[in-house]
């Protein structure tokens, strides 16, 4: 039998980037130490802020709902949850019910944004809109950048001090990655734990950044969270090629990811240096925070011939 190295129970997992073996319950505790450390040592959350969480009803998101309600309950905090309905037949209708089933069994509101709702169209909808026009941009693209747009509304019309994403360490070093591949310098500067932002924006936290996408879900599984396991039919392409890139690279040669991490980090107050500056403005069709005239999500829309519906996204009677 495999020991674990700190306490010698019966080991649970092999963490060969640091050469150790844990049990359940030395993983389940490492895993709630680095999410804490990673909030003091970022400054990430204070005292008494309203912190909205954005639960897709996935392990990551589960899993940072639950690490939240305990930190919230010591810090005095205010949890409210945010789940955004993008309209995927088969994927999201199902993982919305265990969003709301773990808000629920933690007693905490939960919202939920549909795009349907807002836009007039489910993002499936939207995806045989842009192959019939023959655009070359993915399902992914619209849903990255409109549901980034409804979770920062959301956050901020419910008073939101700070909105907290599940992204784990295996996210943001894909997300280094595909930046560095696509030389978007602007989006590469807006990584990080926290993206502080301007006026319209929410700051968005990265509790989770500093813990591999693994430990996560075996954190979730060990604790016996309900989660939705599905992956999105979407996704695929080039985020798919890094991924498996990483996952090799990080079978070859250990520790690999981390470093790629830390490299950035070092890196990251050189780029704010050279980033442009550019003016915050208001979109003119929905009146959200952009440098353009109109927004990104906006833009899309319009390539589809489709408009946006509503500009309020939650009304007393969404939750
Ligand atoms: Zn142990
Ligand atoms: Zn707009």
């Amino acid at each position: 039998m495999l020991k674990c190295t700190f306490c010698g129970r019966r080991a649970a997992y092999n963490r060969r980037y640091a050469g150790v073996l844990l049990c359940d319950r030395c993983l389940i505790k490492s895993v709630e130490k680095r999410f804490r450390r990673a909030i003091a040592e970022h400054k990430l959350l204070l005292p008494g802020e309203r912190v909205a969480v954005a639960v897709s009803g996935g392990k990551d998101s589960v899993a940072a709902m639950h690490l939240l309600v305990e930190y919230c309950r010591l810090k005095n905090c205010e949890l409210v949850t945010i789940t955004i309905d993008e309209g995927i037949k088969g994927y999201r209708d199902q993982s919305i019910g265990v969003a709301r089933d773990n808000a629920k069994s933690l007693g905490i509101e939960h919202f939920v944004v549909s795009f349907k709702r807002i836009f007039g169209a489910t993002l499936d909808q939207m995806a045989r809109r842009a192959r019939a026009r023959k655009t070359e941009l993915n399902p992914c693209t619209y849903c990255g950048v409109m549901r980034r747009s409804l979770l920062n509304q959301a956050a901020r019309e419910l008073e939101a001090d700070k909105l907290v994403t599940a992204h784990n360490l295996d996210d943001e070093v894909q997300a280094i990655m595909l930046n560095y591949v696509r030389a978007d310098f602007s989006r590469l500067h807006r990584l990080g734990p926290a993206y502080s932002p301007r006026e319209g924006f929410v700051p968005r936290i990265k509790p989770l950044r500093e813990i591999p996408e693994k430990e996560v879900a075996l954190y979730a599984l060990l604790r016996g969270l309900e989660v939705h396991l599905a992956v999105c039919p979407y996704v695929g392409g080039i985020h798919t090629e890094i991924r498996d890139f990483l996952n090799l690279l990080e079978a070859n040669h250990p520790n690999s990811k981390f470093m790629i991490l830390r490299m950035f980090d070092r890196l990251k107050p050189q780029l704010a240096r050279i980033v442009p500056e550019f003016e915050m403005r208001r979109c003119k069709s929905c009146g959200e925070p952009t440098s353009a005239i109109i927004c990104k999500s906006c833009e899309l829309l319009k390539g589809l011939g489709l408009r946006r519906l509503r500009k309020t996204l939650i009304s007393p009677k969404s939750s």
